[in-house]
């Protein structure tokens, strides 16, 4: 049998075009001018409704010129609001959707003859160095990234809770009065667990507004969700004329099992590979390095120890964000998990920040958990968590 490669030379060929494979194949396409470079995606047109926003910090400069052109939103500091604390932060918060991201890769890959997006093809295949279409094409490369998404199965099993959410993006009949994004509101009920609304103000009369909780359970109650944003618009005082869009999601929040896959070829990237950030749910910030640093070594080099060393890096920051997610559902009753939130946003905004972008030192680490324990820390909670988990355990056997 022929060598793969000698089929289509590749020198990276990334499968899925959400965020990860977005990332990697601009990334490469600025990066590695000379590089022939493949993108295969599923879907047709945009492929996810997602909007993907992220803190300024979580950029490294190095991956500025690859990230630039995706940017459609830009604010300079934002609120959060809880029973006992408003504070606006001073860091830059940014965004952009997922039509957006789809929209610049058509045009990035328009512009490369000798390179090649595959718009609703499957791969079929993902191997180290071959991806086989659902066309019977053979794509062989130097680096195969796995981009497909969706947690891998040990994140699920580990997550002790879910982050589940739904947005809409409203249209207004008249300017709303927001000045900047707000991240939480978590001014609202809080009897079943620790839930916020978040706003991005888009355009004068365009907002995303979504309900979030962070629940025991991953099931979404889509219909009531949107009830309750609708609700949160009036409360916000917005004249909502329609519904350009809905985004939903449920996201794992691990605290036992998940870890950052570094075996390959192929690289497993993205939700795919558990590169994300175990307290947020939010991959940005490990797509965007993981991207950046498949450009930076050969791809030959990178499983030797490049990729085994950044993964290394993150895991005090992330065996903190899973053990923050342990004190949350496991030692607070769901009506007083707030608490945790109100208190982190607290502290200095530096701590904030390389939380958020997991890279919080080890005295940012210890800021989050030590001191005196939030509002409602309680062996009363532990236990009943306990209890929880047994009756879980106990309905899954009789399953
Ligand atoms: C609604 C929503 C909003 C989010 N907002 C943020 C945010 O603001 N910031 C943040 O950092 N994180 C956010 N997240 C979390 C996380 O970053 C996203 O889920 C992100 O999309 C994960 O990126 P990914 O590339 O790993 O997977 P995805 O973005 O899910 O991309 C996987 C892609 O692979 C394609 N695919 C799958 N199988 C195949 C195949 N066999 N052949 C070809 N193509 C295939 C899929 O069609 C899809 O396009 C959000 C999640 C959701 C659900």
């Amino acid at each position: 049998m022929s060598d793969p490669a000698d089929l289509h030379p590749f020198d990276c060929v990334v499968v899925g075009g959400g965020l990860q494979g977005a990332l990697v194949a601009l990334a490469w396409l600025e990066r590695r001018p000379t590089a022939r470079v493949a993108l295969v995606e599923r879907e047709r047109g945009a492929p996810l409704e997602r909007t993907w926003s992220f803190h300024g910090e979580d950029l490294p400069a190095a991956a500025r010129g690859f990230v630039e052109p995706l940017i459609e939103h830009r604010w300079s500091g934002y609120e959060v609001r809880f029973e006992n604390l408003r504070r606006t932060l001073s860091s830059e918060y940014l965004g952009f959707t997922s039509r957006h991201a789809s929209a610049v890769l058509q045009q990035r890959f328009a512009a490369r003859a000798d390179c090649a997006l595959f718009v609703g093809r499957r791969a079929i295949r993902i191997e180290a160095q071959r991806v086989v279409l659902d066309d019977g094409r053979t794509l062989g490369a130097r680096l195969v990234v796995d981009a497909t998404g969706g947690a891998p199965r040990t994140a699920r099993n580990g997550a002790c809770g879910y982050q589940k959410f739904l947005g809409l993006e409203l249209e207004l009949a008249r300017d709303h009065a927001l000045q900047r994004p707000i991240l939480m509101d978590a001014c609202v009920d809080q009897a079943q667990g620790y839930r916020f609304f978040y706003a991005l103000p888009f355009g004068p009369r365009r907002v995303l507004l979504e309900d979030t909780r962070f629940a025991d359970t991953p099931e979404l109650e889509r219909d009531e969700l949107r009830a309750e944003v609708l609700r949160y618009a009036e409360e916000l005082g917005l004249a909502v004329s329609g519904i350009a869009r809905e985004e939903h999601g449920v996201l794992p929040m691990p605290w036992s099992e998940h870890r950052f896959e570094t075996a390959g070829p192929p690289l497993r990237a993205g939700y795919r590979g558990g590169w994300f950030h175990p307290a947020t749910g939010y991959s940005f910030p490990l797509a965007v390095r993981l991207a950046l640093l498949s450009t930076e070594v050969e791809p030959e080099q990178l499983f030797q120890g490049p990729l085994r060393q950044l993964a290394r890096a993150l895991e005090a920051p992330a065996r903190h964000a899973r053990a923050l997610n342990r004190l949350l559902f496991r030692w607070f009753e769901p009506r007083d998990r707030a608490h945790v939130f109100e208190r982190f946003y607290r502290l200095p905004e530096p701590t904030i920040l390389r939380f958020y972008a997991l890279r919080a030192t080890f005295l940012d680490r210890a800021r989050v958990l030590g001191g005196r324990p939030p509002r409602g820390f309680s062996l009363r909670a532990r236990w009943r968590a306990s209890e929880r988990a047994r009756g879980a355990a106990r309905e899954v056997a009789h399953a």
